[in-house]
């Protein structure tokens, strides 16, 4: 019996851990988390029966309690619920699906409590990764990739020894704007830039895939999660989203994982290595694909992507900046209060209106997250 602890249950990563729970009786959920869904999260704590749940609020909290008060389940509330969650003795993983920074304290608790991570928050290791990694090597814990392209660089791996690694490729759709010009960009509205053209996700991640601040997360993600330097990792479109990374080592061979795009095979993937489950989805069928082919990202028009190496090159506290100025104009585009190419010009200015802390500590991190917040106040008033 494995036990798990997910933090984001209610989203798209968190859900699909559930299915996964649900197709393996020897998965136990012991906690829940989410941020405002308590109707879903009652549902999901009527079925999984975890032991303890949180939610953001305390008036949410409140109310749940009121809601399951005939189940042995304890609501928790704010990060010091997160925290419980991840400190909790009777579990084996804790699988962050939430969104953003908010994951940096819950997912060092949980390393400190010697438990493994089953990691889809890219957020915490882009912000965070200086501390998160060598925490995990010191504590001796995992740390398992649930995004998918750093799933398939892992499954990449398996068999060979990482020094033979000579380069990343990781591969990206290019999103729903991939081929348009600048001046294109500038008219695209919510609508547009929540049609992924091949993957369902939360809303956050889809716009990230849009602006392609999405890959760029990911290029700092594999630099921590695979101690890659960041001129070992090459960005490469593949708009069928079959290649969902590759490795090449020193003497020219390339190895890829190669799927349908669907992330339930990365979660269990995570949550079983090194073991495969056989699982009931959709097969890759070559004959009706055709064809896979490839293109160099336009870092030009998706600045997004050049902007991140900025951020990975400058090092320290600059990715959280990066990291802090994309969730904050994200959640401004989706309130429609600015313009699309707008989310590339606050992220800009965060960043050069910062001054690098070298090895921030997480004082220091959740500090340049809120001086990126009041810059962006003062700047553009909200
Ligand atoms: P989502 O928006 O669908 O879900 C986010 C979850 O976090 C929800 O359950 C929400 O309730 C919870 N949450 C948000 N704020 C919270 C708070 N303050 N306290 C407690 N819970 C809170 O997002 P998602 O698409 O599932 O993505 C989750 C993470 O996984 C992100 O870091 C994303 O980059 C990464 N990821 C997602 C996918 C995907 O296919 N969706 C793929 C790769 C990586
Ligand atoms: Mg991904």
């Amino acid at each position: 019996m494995k036990r798990i602890n997910i933090l984001g249950s209610t989203g798209s990563i968190g859900t699909q851990t559930l299915e996964i729970v649900r197709d393996n009786p020897d998965l136990k959920v012991m906690a829940l988390s989410a941020g405002s869904n308590i109707e879903k999260l009652e549902a999901q704590i009527r079925e999984f029966k975890p032991v303890l749940a949180a939610v953001w609020s305390e008036e949410n909290a409140s109310a749940l309690r009121t809601k399951v008060a005939d189940l042995p389940v304890r609501i928790v509330s704010g990060m010091d619920g997160l925290i419980e969650i991840a400190e909790m003795e009777e579990y084996d993983v804790l699988v962050t699906a939430i969104v953003g920074m908010i994951g940096i304290r819950p997912t060092i608790a949980a390393i400190k409590n010697h438990k493994n991570i089953a990691l889809a928050n890219k957020e915490t290791l882009v912000t965070a990764g200086h501390i998160i990694m060598p925490l995990a090597k010191e504590m001796n814990v995992s740390i398992l990739p649930v995004d998918s392209e750093h799933s398939a660089i892992f499954q990449s791996l398996q068999g060979n020894p990482g020094n033979r690694l000579e380069k990343i490729l990781l591969t990206a759709s290019g999103g729903p704007f991939r081929g348009k010009k600048r001046e294109e960009l500038a008219g695209m509205t919510v609508e547009d830039a929540l049609k992924h053209p091949n993957w369902s996700m939360g809303k956050k991640i889809t716009i990230d895939s849009s602006t392609l601040v999405n890959k760029g997360l990911e290029v700092m993600e594999a630099k921590w999660l695979f101690n890659c330097d960041l001129d070992k990792i090459q960005v490469v479109v593949q708009p069928q989203s079959i290649i969902h990374s590759m490795v090449q080592y020193v003497d020219g061979g390339i190895m890829a994982q190669l799927g349908m795009p669907d992330m339930k095979l990365p979660i269990q993937y995570a949550l079983f290595y090194p073991d495969r489950r056989p699982m009931d989805t959709k097969r890759v069928d070559f004959f009706k694909l055709g064809q896979i082919t490839f293109e160099e990202p336009d870092i030009e028009v998706f600045e997004g992507l050049k902007l991140a190496y900025t951020a990975a090159k400058g090092g320290g506290s600059l990715p959280t900046v990066f990291n802090a100025a994309n969730e904050k104009a994200v959640a401004m585009f989706l309130d429609r209060r600015i313009s699309f190419l707008e989310i590339y010009d606050i992220i800009r200015a965060c960043m050069e209106n910062h001054k690098i802390i070298q090895s921030p500590n997480v004082d220091e991190i959740l500090s340049s997250e809120r001086e990126a917040y009041d810059f962006i106040a003062s700047k553009w008033g909200v």
